[in-house]
């Protein structure tokens, strides 16, 4: 088995195995760079097919969260942790525990926090037995909470600054938004947009999400299968990965793209399609930072004002990515990438797979 070598491993610090026999914990933390502080991310729990697949998702969550990490200026690390099993089935206070005491044995090299599958109740079970954790339920006053808002709020200010670079526009009034997935961060993002003045058609598998985006915000909602290419200056994916690919590149008709969503390009090389078919695309951990620099702050101390001031440097960042991009013919997704593993140090590696 070649392991070292491969594209997902990219050179990560420290991969761990954690299991828990009373308790059936499968678990793998994924370390992989602790250069700017400790390695953050959040444990997601998914009931994958094979161990394979579990071990590939937190590599690749883990590789995103050092480069998200180290583009919001945050003193944190890139890293990420899987619990493998159903989430609607499997979980129990003592897992959570169980998966606590194996966060533990890390000795603060990696802190956890909520993801997919996971809550902030499951994570009270975790702070049991170990400190190295965040994105706990919010006593009146305390800094944190739902993310949701603060991610919406730095996607919001990122999509100005993309409206800003491509269409010349600094107001929104007018401009037409789709918006795919109006769940946590698509519902508070859309209000943001139709408060400044925005047209919002919007789509989501869940119809009463939908109608209550349409009722508050007079949004139109429109086919999820279209949503993508409806003819709109700027769609902001907000519901899953890999929706930017070369079945769907040739059909947008927006000039801008800019959302939540991680892992919104299914290949890099996405990123050059957009580039030659003249779409300016936000790199999602940039603009979808909001989130993490909330936990951040929740985990070493702080205000929510610092909180909304650390998001409000979230367009200058883009636009920075923006004229790098412009300057160098090169694709948005490509330049942050690059600029991301500057600040923690890693070289391009040589891959075998
Ligand atoms: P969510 O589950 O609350 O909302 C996602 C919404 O998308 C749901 O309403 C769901 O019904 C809808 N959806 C699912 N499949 C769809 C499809 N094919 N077409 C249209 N709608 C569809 O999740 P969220 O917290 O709002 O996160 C949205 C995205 O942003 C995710 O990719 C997440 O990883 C990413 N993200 C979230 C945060 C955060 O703070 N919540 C931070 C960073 C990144």
């Amino acid at each position: 088995m070649n392991f070292f070598g491969t594209r997902d491993f990219d050179a990560h610090e420290q991969v761990v195995f954690g299991y828990d026999q009373a308790t059936g914990l499968k678990s793998i933390v994924a370390v992989h760079s602790t250069v700017l502080g400790p390695a953050a991310g959040g444990c997601r729990m998914w009931p994958y097919a094979t161990e394979s697949e579990a071990l590939t998702d937190a590599l690749r969550l883990s590789r995103g969260m050092s480069y998200k990490n180290a583009m919001a200026n945050l003193p944190f690390g890139g890293g990420k942790a899987v619990i493998i099993g159903d989430s609607r089935r499997m979980k129990t206070p003592e897992l959570f525990q169980a998966f606590g005491r194996f966060v533990d044995s890390l000795g603060g090299r990696y802190i956890t926090a909520e993801d997919v599958g996971t809550t902030t109740e499951d994570m009270e079970e975790v702070v049991k037995a170990t400190r190295f954790v965040s994105g706990l339920a919010r006593k009146a006053g305390d800094v944190g909470g739902d993310p949701s808002p603060k991610t919406a709020l730095g996607v919001f200010l990122g999509l100005k600054a993309a409206v800003k670079h491509r269409l010349g526009r600094s107001d929104l009034e007018g401009v037409t938004v789709a918006v795919q997935g109006v769940g946590g961060v698509g519902y508070h993002l859309s209000g943001l947009l139709a408060g400044e003045g925005a047209k919002l058609r919007v789509a989501d598998v869940r119809t009463a999400a939908a109608e209550r985006v349409r009722d508050e915000f007079k949004a139109t909602i429109v086919p999820v299968e279209s949503v993508l290419s409806e003819e709109v200056d700027v769609v902001a994916p907000c519901a899953l990965g890999a929706i930017l690919n070369s079945d769907s590149i040739p059909r947008l008709r927006a000039r801008v793209i800019a959302g939540a969503a991680n892992n919104q390009l299914a290949q890099d090389q996405d990123g050059a399609a957009l580039l030659a078919a003249g779409i300016l695309y936000a790199p999602d951990y940039v603009v979808n930072a909001g989130g993490i620099i909330s936990v951040a702050r929740e985990y070493y101390g702080g205000t929510e004002a610092q909180v909304t001031t650390e998001i409000h440097a979230i367009p200058g960042r883009v636009m920075e990515i923006f004229e790098r991009a412009r300057r160098e013919n090169r694709p948005t997704n490509a330049v942050a990438d690059q600029m991301a593993r500057e600040r923690i140090g890693r070289r391009e590696q040589r891959l075998v797979a």
